[in-house]
């Protein structure tokens, strides 16, 4: 018999074709998965909020007597307003004293219902507009009325509120009791959660008891969810890695070409790079296709322990590709590769879409082939055209700029023999996050700085400070150095500093033509021009946006200038501090800001000042912000996660953890009956993107 939870999502009251298909467009297609819209908060209508309590922009009931009202004329219509007072002021408070309310249509009944002198509750999200706190179109409760609960959900465009909370209201009546337990009984008893079902119905119609023993919104059955979503995240993680490891690599034995290889650097490998080599010329050496993450902070040196992997490879006869997250950075790395790759008889390519057309058709015929070894490129790299006689090795250089879609594609290259995947990033993650977050990936993590590096000395300052600002870039340059100059902005607006403003003020202060600018706009010839003209010393400055983010090189570089650092993210400033000192020269980097700075991100560019560490900077930034905003997307699209709390729900993921590993165990592909809401969430979970995109 068919459950209730597949019924058409239009079986449910008030959802019709058209809504219906917003919502089918939004992965809800069946009654069941309205079940997972999850509420954003409650509104609370018991509890009033006193006038001079309010904040802006937080959502209140609130109860108040009429002071004044009116009406006014507006595009054809009469709006009213209406001004609420507190019924009993307290003595002296610092809040607001008055409450305007705002309609900019006709309602009936209005002036009936606000009489000066009555007695009224409204609700609603209160904005400040010239410091009067004001709502406008509140809902008007009813004298009298006890005051519900209120769930509210995200909203979606093209249905109405109401609607989509009456459907979601009828699909928990009829069928929350009916959602499958993921987790069997005995362990829920282990756990100490009750069924799925209870806590879905407790969610979306939450008991008044519950909700004033967890003030906040907040809601234990969230817990349950949580337990339930990293369940599902977890089994999701290890289908991934299945289907990521199936099939066979070619082996490659690591010598002679890794002791070859390591000799080969202008410098020695550090302890931490050869350990680095050592984990990953094992997994080379294997059949099982490496899937390794290999991890390590800003300026520790990937690219050679990277290339040393690509030598191995090479030495067994096969090909490497190495990619760039841009064309920049693609064509740096060509370049410090070369002399290197030379010394090792490796026959390197470039693969961008820089290339003229015969070049491109050239190239591939060389990858096709066999008649290049190491191929540097973009993404261009993975498009489906591109054939290699014996690819053996992919190197996928700062991650965490390719999507997580291009990431997959990589990993379902179809071939009877798979090549070896290496991934770097220097996005530092913790380690228990990286372990979730990549899932499916070994990991490796390079520890330690190349020695005689000097920490980059970091200070915030006002940006109206520009003389310091000057006198600093003067000091550096000076030195023999070369500064960049990095902008929130290419266009300066009333916000950002451009780069516009900012190149001006230093051409006007150091010469027209020692200073040049990089950004996004300009086309991949300018930027490789300018670049080169900045490495070679011909500029020396260098203002852009944070296409300088990523790896950029250049050793000469000393100082960094970050305008409206406060606008940039923690992970993102260590990045573009790590452009600097890179010779282990004394270096600095200058993080102005327009005051007054939000406590966050005062406590952000502290951290920043206080520590070179990019491991501690990623656990300052996920207490500061969550895992989310790491990685520079918004918390949804990088885990998904709804519930589940991966800094401080470790406990919850353990045991999520152990409980997948049994699921799998006992049914590897999920093909069981039993767990095809599992196998269905899985799915839905690796569309989520999509989905959750704007949902959240
Ligand atoms: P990242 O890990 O950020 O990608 P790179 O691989 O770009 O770092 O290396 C940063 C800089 O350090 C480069 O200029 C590189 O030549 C240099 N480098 C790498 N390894 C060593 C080493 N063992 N000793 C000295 N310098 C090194
Ligand atoms: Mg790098």
């Amino acid at each position: 018999m068919p459950s209730l939870l597949d019924h058409a999502i239009e079986t449910l009251p008030g959802i019709g074709p058209r809504t219906g298909a917003v919502l089918r467009e939004r992965g809800y297609q069946t009654v069941g998965d309205l079940l997972w819209l999850m509420p954003r908060r409650y509104d609370d209508q018991r509890h009033p909020t006193p006038i001079h309590e309010l904040r802006a922009g937080e959502y209140a009931v609130v109860a108040g007597k009429v002071r004044t009202t009116r009406r006014f004329p507006r595009g054809g219509h009469m709006g009213f307003e209406a001004r609420l007072e507190t019924e009993q002021p307290p003595p002296d408070h610092a809040g607001y004293d008055e409450l305007k309310l705002v309609w900019f249509r006709t309602v009936p009944g209005l002036s009936q219902r606000f009489e000066v002198g009555a007695s009224v509750r409204v609700a609603g999200r209160v904005n400040e507009y010239r410091g009067v706190a004001t709502i406008a179109h509140p809902e008007v409760l009813k004298e009298g009325e006890p005051g519900v609960i209120e769930p509210r959900y995200p909203d979606i465009p093209g249905i109405r509120r109401k609607t989509l909370q009456r459907a979601v209201r009828a699909a928990v009546d009829r069928a929350a009791r009916e959602v499958p337990d993921l987790i069997p009984e005995e362990l829920r008893a282990e756990v100490g959660v009750g069924p799925i079902g209870d806590a879905l119905l407790s969610i979306h119609v939450p008991s008044p008891a519950v909700l004033d023993a967890e003030p906040g919104g907040s809601h234990p059955a969230q817990h349950r969810l949580a337990l339930e979503e990293l369940v599902l995240w977890e089994l999701a993680l290890r289908l991934r890695r299945a289907r990521e490891q199936r099939g066979t690599a070619q082996p490659f034995a690591p010598e002679p070409a890794v002791s070859t290889a390591c000799v080969a650097f202008p410098f020695e490998l550090t302890t931490a790079q050869r350990a680095a080599v050592t984990a990953l010329s094992a997994s080379l050496n294997q059949e099982k296709p490496m899937r390794n993450l290999l991890q390590g902070d800003v300026g520790c040196g990937k690219t050679a322990v990277a290339l040393v992997a690509c030598a191995q490879v090479v030495g067994g006869g096969a090909q490497a590709a190495f990619l760039a997250p841009t064309e920049l950075l693609a064509d740096q790395h060509a370049a410090t590769l070369q002399p290197t790759a030379e010394k090792l008889g490796l026959r390197l390519g470039v693969f961008t879409g820089a290339l003229s057309k015969d070049q491109r058709r050239a190239m591939l015929d060389r990858m096709a082939t066999g008649a290049v070894d190491l191929v540097v490129g973009t993404h261009a790299l993975l498009s489906g055209e591109i054939r290699f006689a014996n690819l053996g090795l992919v190197v996928v250089d700062e991650q965490h700029r390719f999507g997580v879609a291009q990431r997959l594609r990589l990993g379902v290259r179809d071939s009877t023999r798979r090549p070896h995947l290496l991934v770097m990033t220097a996005t530092p993650i913790p380690r228990s996050l990286a372990l979730v977050l990549y899932a499916g990936l070994d990991l490796t993590t390079i520890d330690a700085k190349p020695p005689g590096r000097l920490p980059t000395t970091t200070r915030m300052l006002p940006r109206a400070d520009r003389s310091k600002v000057f006198r600093q870039l003067e000091r550096a340059l000076e030195a023999g150095g070369r500064a960049y100059v990095v902008c929130p902005a290419i266009s300066s607006s009333d916000e950002l500093i451009g780069i516009d403003h900012t190149l001006a003020e230093m051409k006007e202060h150091f010469g027209a033509d020692v200073v040049g600018q990089i950004h996004g706009r300009l086309s991949g010839d300018e930027r490789r021009a300018r670049m080169r003209d900045f490495a070679d010393g011909a500029l020396k400055i260098l203002v852009g946006t944070t296409v300088l983010e990523v790896g950029v090189d250049v050793p000469a570089a000393n100082i960094i200038v970050v305008e409206q650092a406060d606008r940039f993210g923690l992970a993102q400033l260590h990045q573009l501090r790590g452009r600097v000192g890179r010779a282990g020269q004394r270096s600095a980097c200058l993080l102005t800001y327009v005051g007054p700075l939000s406590p966050e991100a005062e406590a952000r560019l502290q951290a920043l000042c206080e520590t070179d560490d990019g491991f501690r900077l990623a656990e300052t930034d996920l207490e500061l912000r969550g895992p989310g905003h790491l990685f520079g997307y918004r918390q949804s699209g990088t885990s998904g996660l709804q519930f589940a709390n991966l800094t401080k729900d470790g406990d919850l993921l353990r045991r999520a953890g152990e409980l997948a590993d049994r699921i799998v165990r006992s049914d590897p592909d999920l093909s069981a009956p039993q767990h095809a809401i599992a196998r269905a969430a899985v799915r839905r979970w690796e569309g989520y993107e999509a989905v959750r995109e704007d949902a959240g």
